[in-house]
């Protein structure tokens, strides 16, 4: 059986966020035991990542050091970001499956993602990313082309467009090297994005992809059966943060499109979960599970966090109970 596992932030930084190498490194250990056990037994697991602070370090690094080095776009960042978070799950599970006694290669591929150079992100702007900075600092960068926000209190931040992925192009040497027996690291940051020139060439934008968007795109492209969202929280919570919390356990997609509907998750955070979950069960996936770091295993082998699973399905599993 074959298994999309999407690790979120958590999966690569300290509790609070911090992203120093070997905060990353420690938690990316960390994440790849429960992979490992999957791998070891038996499972044909395919992994991705989100990128965030990650690229929200690049882009710090690229504001400071302007007048000295060039800055990068943003594809690029996210072309590096898979390229380094890539090496360190690729070292991290190789070594967990080796203290398993399991001989399995791993092996991280730079993936391209389509997007639409019409999408309405890129003229309207709305993906908050990087770090606040105060008025001053953001005019210069607004003189430079980019886009920037004045979010009150904390300061101004730059927007970006986060188009919706189309295609992940790159889909096909993952499955190749899936074909060929490896654990596969892919469509890291929701793939790099980029557009398709009237020429039929590639060049990459200016934008980020939702990683979970991207993991629902790339888990049909492969062919997995299951998509595991693996976050910070233990699932789908209807009235999140009120005194009428109540997590989601095993719901139809029809039922889950009505609760994200009723604005039930948040649009920056499980929002895209849900509508990832949703997408990846429309189009022939068996189940959707969004559940935290700690119960990957849990959820592919039995049942952890909130399951999503296409209409028939639950109508069957309700006639039987
Ligand atoms: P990741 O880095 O794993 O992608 P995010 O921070 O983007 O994680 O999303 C997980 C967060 O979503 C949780 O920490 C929680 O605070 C937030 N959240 C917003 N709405 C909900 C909801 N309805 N149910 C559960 N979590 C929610
Ligand atoms: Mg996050």
């Amino acid at each position: 059986m074959r298994v999309l596992i999407a690790l979120g932030g958590n999966a690569m930084t300290t509790t609070d966020g911090r992203a120093r190498p070997g905060d990353q490194i420690a938690a990316v250990t960390v994440a790849m035991e429960p992979v490992a056990d999957l791998v070891a037994a038996g499972y044909d697991v395919v992994l991705t990542h989100g990128n965030g602070p990650q690229v929200g370090n690049l882009l710090v690094k690229n504001e400071l050091a302007a007048s000295v080095v060039p800055p990068v776009p943003l594809d690029w960042c996210g072309a590096q970001t898979q390229g380094t978070i890539g090496f360190i799950v690729v070292n991290a599970l190789e070594r967990a499956l080796a203290a398993r006694g399991v001989r399995r290669r791993v092996a991280a591929v730079v993936t391209r993602t389509l997007v639409d150079a019409g999408d309405p992100g890129f003229a309207r702007p709305t993906k908050p990313i990087g770090r606040y900075l105060p008025r001053d600092e953001a005019a210069v960068l607004v003189d430079h082309g980019e886009t920037w926000e004045d979010r009150g209190e904390r300061g101004w931040r730059r927007v970006v467009a986060s188009p919706e992925p189309l295609e992940v192009l790159d889909a096909p040497a993952a499955a190749a090297l899936l074909a060929a027996g490896f654990v596969v690291v892919a469509n890291g940051g929701g793939g790099i994005p980029v557009v398709r020139s009237a020429d039929g060439s590639i060049r990459g934008v200016e934008a980020v992809i939702d990683k979970d968007l991207g993991a629902a795109l790339l888990g049909r492209a492969l062919g997995a059966e299951t998509l595991v969202i693996a976050t910070d929280v233990d699932g789908a919570v209807l009235g999140y943060g009120t005194p009428e919390a109540r997590q989601l356990d095993t719901v139809d997609v029809a039922t889950l499109r009505g609760y994200a509907a009723e604005g039930h998750f948040a649009s920056g955070s499980m929002g895209p979960k849900v509508e990832a979950a949703c997408r990846f069960v429309e189009r022939g996936g068996r189940r959707a599970v969004i559940t935290s770091l700690t119960r990957i295993a849990d959820a592919v082998r039995d049942h952890a966090g909130t399951t999503v699973l296409p209409a028939d399905i639950t109508r069957e599993v309700a006639g039987h109970a």
